[in-house]
């Protein structure tokens, strides 16, 4: 670091991909003084929660890895969950994560002032931070679903990423509501153990099988042997995702017609029944609602001990469902695999930027973000995979490290004195705002479904270009943006 350098405090908030990300790069770049505040006993954050049976990450392993920490041992093509959540405390171990992290410490407060962040957290601690870094994750706020009765049930009832593993499930009947991803991995899992599995299907999913194979050992050892190849098996990842996927839902015809088609195909030829296959078929375009990535859900739904239930539910009683038709279903389980509500954010964090303005007042009328990471009134301060991130059918990972790459540059300007604090303009945000509308009425999102994609107002929440250009526009932060300003910073009154 050169003498003229200013050492920034940082506070980053959670301590999963995203936190552990920042924190090693903050580090390399020279900044020590910062701390993570994480709300759990332990790091990994999404991977921490979700332990549900069939758990794993529907990108390719060697995709859904940091590029500067690749992992020649992953077992299979699609990670499980436990072998991810160990990936990630080996890389926070190997870096030093851990010594910046507080456990079992949530943040209460996180106020602005004058070039300042005040933040408090439930230990009753106070931090001044130059830079707040919301590491907060996406899909982490359970959804439960508003049904009549759900209290009632007598039998055990778990969200998916509550997993109650004290329950053996055994030879029990269970029922399943929700027929998302997550469900989607559960399924086949669940199949094998219960007695009767009862799926209960609002809005079938468009499916795209890929044979999750199983890496052997000479496969690990040339992964070992030469680095090169862990590269070249993720290009061709990568590749797939941005020339195919990427295009297919961002509305470009050609890959979206041979996509559809494949989808649909493999749901002709898996599914031999009419009648299961006509509950199976979705009625919005493909890519609409997240693709489910499985050839495992379709043979499960198929098994004898398995119904798919596509009546709607009329209540919840204290045995079971009953359906829209009267029919009573009894269960000794009730699973809840009905998602998250993703917009949540940093919320319900009292989180106030300038003059005092609440998260909900500034997205009062919509959520809306510069470049998804600022908030017009909220200097200093970063959200981490934000709305309009290109969150689809992509790694999350590479995504981060793109936006941490960008944060980098403009805190090393601060470093070096150009400025106290950086926020974005409104008009910046209003016109970044407008052009992914412009592009959002191309993709497939809005092609007649609701999904967790969508924010408040029916409006997808998701990148609509292609990865490229996002890259490319993430390269250099456009300082015209921002307005930026110099502060004489006031002492709070208490500081850890
Ligand atoms: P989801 O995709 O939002 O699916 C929720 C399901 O619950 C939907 O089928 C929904 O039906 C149903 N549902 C919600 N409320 C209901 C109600 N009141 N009555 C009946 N059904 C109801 O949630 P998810 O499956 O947990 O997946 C969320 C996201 O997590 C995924 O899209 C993905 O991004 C991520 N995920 C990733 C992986 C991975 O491998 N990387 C694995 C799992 C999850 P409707 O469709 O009718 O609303």
């Amino acid at each position: 670091m050169s003498q003229t350098q200013r050492d920034p405090k940082v506070v980053i908030i959670g301590a999963g991909m995203t936190g552990i990300l920042m924190t090693i790069k903050l580090r390399e770049a020279g900044i020590r003084d910062l701390v993570i505040l994480e709300k759990t006993d332990r790091i990994g954050g999404t991977w921490r929660e979700n332990t549900y049976p069939g758990v794993a990450c529907d990108v390719a392993a060697h995709m859904y890895t940091y590029s500067f920490e690749l992992n020649p041992e992953w077992s299979h093509r699609y990670a499980h969950g436990d072998e991810i959540q160990t990936y990630f405390e080996k890389v926070a171990r190997k870096y030093g994560v851990m010594d910046a992290v507080s456990f079992n410490e949530s943040v209460d407060h996180c106020h602005y002032h004058n070039g300042k962040w005040d933040v408090g957290t439930s230990k009753g601690r106070r931090f001044e931070a130059d830079f707040v870094i919301n590491c907060t994750g996406i899909l982490h706020h359970p959804a439960y679903p508003n049904i009549k009765g759900l209290d009632s049930f007598e039998g055990a009832k778990f969200h998916t990423a509550r997993w109650d593993h004290s329950v053996d499930l055994a030879g029990k009947r269970v029922g399943i509501i929700g027929t998302g991803s997550t469900s989607a991995q559960i399924v086949p899992e669940l199949q094998k153990k219960v007695q009767k599995l009862t799926v209960f299907q609002r809005t079938p999913h468009w499916l795209f099988p890929s044979e999750n194979y199983r890496y052997s050992e000479q496969d690990k050892q040339r992964f070992r042997d030469k680095p090169e190849r862990i590269w070249r098996t993720r290009r061709t990842n990568e590749f797939f995702l941005q020339q195919f996927i990427t295009k297919a839902v961002t509305g470009q015809k050609l890959p979206n017609f041979i996509f559809s088609n494949l989808c649909k195909a493999y749901l002709r030829f898996s599914v031999g029944d009419p009648e299961l296959r006509k509950k199976l078929t979705p009625d919005y375009r493909v890519g609409c609602k997240r693709i489910i990535i499985s050839n495992q859900y379709y043979p499960a739904l198929q098994k004898e001990n398995v119904e798919l239930h596509t009546d709607g539910i009329r209540e919840i009683t204290p045995k079971g469902v009953i359906d829209n038709n009267g029919v009573e279903h009894e269960f000794d389980v009730l699973v809840l695999a009905t998602g998250f509500n993703p917009v949540s954010y940093m919320r319900p964090m009292d989180m106030r930027g300038e003059n005092g303005q609440t998260i909900d007042e500034a997205w009062e009328k919509k959520i809306a973000t510069y470049r998804s990471m600022f908030m017009p009134g909220f200097p200093n301060n970063f959200l981490m995979l934000g709305p309009n991130t290109p969150i689809g059918n992509y790694s999350v990972i590479a995504m981060s490290e793109v936006q941490c790459g960008y944060i980098l540059k403009l805190m090393e300007r601060w470093r070096k004195g150009e400025f106290d604090a950086i926020d974005a303009k409104p008009e910046a945000a209003q016109s970044f705002v407008a052009r992914m509308k412009d592009g959002l009425k191309n993709t497939v999102w809005v092609g007649g479904c609701s999904s967790w994609y969508l924010d408040g107002d029916g409006d997808p929440i998701l990148w609509p270009y292609t990865w490229k250009q996002w890259e490319e526009e993430m390269e250099e932060p456009n300082l015209a943006d921002f307005n930026t300003s110099q502060c004489e910073p006031e002492p709070l009154s208490k500081t850890a």
